[in-house]
């Protein structure tokens, strides 16, 4: 029953603090599919904003039919919210999309397009690199060398195949990092390149620091080099051990034995630095793991419209 119901397409977004441009989105964004003719449903996850998100929604709700949206208890993350939204969706595709119209809606007919006819089942938009800042360009780059993962110009915004949605659900892992998973199972995938447009309401929601936690995770979960890193920066300090200690008892013996604090301060403050970030490096993948065997649920919904439907499926 559920197949015959299931739309071409869902248009899975995550939302926090969206009140101001969503409903000018769904709009616009309905709009561009309704014109090609498309069957699509549109999953709204409020991810526990603190504005109207969610009475938006609910008034979207009642005023369209395609629309289903659920509220999670608290805000968890665009990464969970996503996946709640993909946990959702019917669609034989699905679309994953911000909110905030960056991810031009007019690309979904050729997104489905290329599934259609190229039989690809992951399309991708990849953002034309935008100018950034030094400091996030070291980080990107440094990032995409541990992951193989290159967080600057991949986008969520991406449609799925139905096939490729429930392997990526049927994934184990409590530490998600969507871009990276969907890029590693490497299934068939067409990239598409798109400019992000300006936001056009509110502001981001990623300051620098969620995209450092974001990157943290990404590395955690697709590399282990900083934990080779470490055994490495311990054998470089064996080495420089020996030949310090060795030129130590020399001096010892011959008589003249190398005077004052500044060496020992020196080789202390240094010692023990690295041996500190080398513990915080341990630690980073210790708690990762915590996370994991925890197998605690990833999100709590509050409520989930439209209310009727949901219980019983209306018949065609
Ligand atoms: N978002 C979310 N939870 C968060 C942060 C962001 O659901 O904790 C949503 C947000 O509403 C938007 C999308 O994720 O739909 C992308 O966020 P934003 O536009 O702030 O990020 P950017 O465009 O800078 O990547
Ligand atoms: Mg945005």
């Amino acid at each position: 029953m559920a197949a015959t119901l299931s739309p071409a397409c869902s248009i899975v977004i995550p939302a926090h603090g969206e009140a101001v441009g969503l409903r000018h989105a769904i709009e616009t964004i309905s709009g561009v599919l309704t014109q090609q003719g498309i069957s699509f449903e549109m999953v709204l996850i409020d991810d526990g904003s603190t504005d109207s998100t969610w009475e938006v929604i609910a008034q979207a709700c009642t005023d369209y039919s395609f629309i289903r949206a659920a509220r999670l208890t608290r805000r968890f993350g665009k990464e969970v919210a996503m996946r709640a939204g993909l946990q959702m969706s019917r669609g034989r595709s699905v679309v994953v999309m911000d909110a905030d119209l960056q991810h031009p809606p007019a690309l979904i007919p050729e997104m489905l397009r290329l599934r259609e006819t190229g039989g690809f089942d992951v399309v991708e938009g990849v953002k034309h690199s935008q100018g950034s800042g030094l400091l996030r360009r070291l980080f990107f780059t440094l990032n995409s060398k541990l992951t193989g993962v290159n967080l600057r110009e991949a986008s969520d915004f991406k449609l799925l195949d139905r096939r490729v949605v429930d392997a990526y659900l049927a994934l184990p892992e409590r530490n998600l990092f969507f871009r990276g998973m969907i890029a590693w199972a490497s299934y068939k995938t067409a990239t598409l390149p798109f400019t992000p447009d300006e936001r056009q309401h509110g502001k981001t929601q990623w300051s620098f620091r969620n995209l450092a936690r974001l990157a943290l995770t990404s590395i955690t979960s697709f590399s282990s080099i900083p934990l080779h890193l470490i055994t490495t920066l311990g054998i470089v300090f064996i080495i420089a051990a020996l030949l310090l200690g060795g030129q130590t008892l020399y001096n010892k013996l011959s008589g003249n034995a190398v005077s004052g604090f500044t060496t020992v301060i020196l080789l202390l403050l240094i010692t023990g630095s690295v041996i500190m970030l080398a513990l915080g490096i341990i630690g980073e993948y210790l708690a990762r793991i915590y996370e994991e065997v925890k197998r605690r649920p990833q999100f709590f919904i509050q409520e989930t419209l439209p209310k009727d439907k949901e219980q019983e499926p209306p018949s065609l």
